[in-house]
């Protein structure tokens, strides 16, 4: 299939097949969102092409030991909850907390803006930091996440997705886990280059030891760290810091995965199912802002600025470049945000000051200006 397209520069409207795709895409028929800059082939960081969304009609099968293993941890982290909340010890409560602090880190700062998607670097301090937070959230090892991530963003919403949220909330949640991966994910999946990742020592060791750190961290650590330090029993530690805490944040992860590919508007791209979800920002440290994130994939943010107060992943970032551990992070220009918003945007974008011209007229006028003096 060709694939040639023409921008027209003034208007940023795409006009088929009249004008060249970028050189470095090399299978354009296959992609379906941009994942690195290089990637983009139109100035405003898009593909020349509407995206596709798709899902066949592939039987799915069932894998039991999943459906088993996931079915016990809900009750369990359910349990959890309750002695949460009636039996376990303060200093429990927020040693959970602090836990889901850091192992949320460990997937939104380490495996997600860090890893899959190269937005910033990180000296090795940061990264052994980041490796044992992520550690501790038991998703698979960084390598392994980053590299369904980069499948998720290289072919968003079609069945070399691996949580295609076009078969519905439930498949992009949970269900997605519960199945064997479908042939396309597996057949594209080998044409992705992980090589950056293996180059990582850091990354490497934790791949090949993730059956010893992951059980130490997940598991283990968070049991006995409150049972010796302040007398909690064990089972109140084992049920609150280690099951209740993980199981709450996979879900608050899955919800990026299902909820924010379903609610929330499209200021910036309405073409694509992910949308901005405050409430899922909120729980996952500042990865709701889904539609920005889809649409900028390599912006350390993930968010335009002005959304760091729900955004802590970014103050995390910002917070180690002040002390020299990140560095290189990278963001979008104003400019490309607003020429995208208004090419591709739902409308829903929020003003960008006074004077902008999209600003309503009966707003304007109806604006209370303290002290103005005419120039
Ligand atoms: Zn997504
Ligand atoms: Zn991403």
């Amino acid at each position: 299939m060709d694939f040639d397209s023409e921008i027209d520069h003034c208007s940023l409207r795409i006009l088929p097949n009249t004008v060249k795709m970028a050189p470095n895409i090399k299978d354009g028929t296959d992609l379906n969102g941009v994942l690195f800059e290089d990637d983009a082939s139109t100035p405003d960081m898009a593909l020349a092409r509407a995206p596709i969304q798709h899902a066949d009609s592939h039987p799915r099968q069932l894998v039991w030991r999943n459906i088993i293993l996931f079915a016990y941890l809900h009750v369990a982290a359910l349990y959890g909850a309750y002695l949460f909340l009636f039996s376990a010890k303060w200093q429990t409560d927020i040693f959970a907390y602090i836990l889901y602090v850091m192992s949320g880190l460990g997937i939104t700062a380490g495996a997600h803006r860090l890893w899959a998607h190269k937005s910033y670097k990180a000296k090795w301090p940061l990264r052994v930091i980041l490796i044992i937070f992520n550690t501790m959230a038991f998703q698979d090892s960084a390598i392994d996440w980053a590299r369904d991530h980069r499948m998720h963003h290289k072919y968003s919403e079609t069945d070399a997705d691996p949580h295609n949220a076009t078969r519905g909330f439930f498949f992009s949640h949970i269900g997605w886990l519960l199945v064997r991966k479908h042939p396309d994910l597996k057949k594209k999946g080998k044409g992705l280059d992980l090589s950056d990742l293996y180059d990582d020592p850091i990354l490497r060791f934790q791949k090949k030891y993730y059956l010893i750190l992951m059980p130490l961290a997940c598991f283990v650590m968070p049991t006995v760290i409150p049972v010796y330090c302040w007398g909690e029993s064990w089972l109140n530690a084992f049920f609150v810091a280690a099951l209740f805490r993980y199981t709450f944040i996979l879900n608050v992860t899955w919800l990026v995965n299902s909820a924010a590919h379903k609610w929330g508007h499209k200021p910036y791209d309405s073409s694509i199912k992910p949308s901005e979800n405050i409430s899922v920002s909120v729980f996952a440290l500042g990865e709701g802002f889904h539609n920005y994130h889809h649409t900028f994939p390599w912006d350390y943010k993930t968010a335009e600025l002005g959304n760091n107060r729900l955004n802590f992943t970014t103050n995390f970032i910002n917070f180690f470049s002040k002390i020299g551990w990140a560095y290189d992070m990278k963001t979008v220009s104003d400019e490309i945000v607003k020429n995208r918003v208004k090419r591709t945007g739902d409308g829903s974008h929020h003003l960008w000051g006074w004077g902008d011209k999209d600003h309503a007229k009966e707003e304007v006028a109806a604006a209370i200006r303290i002290n103005p003096k005419d120039e």
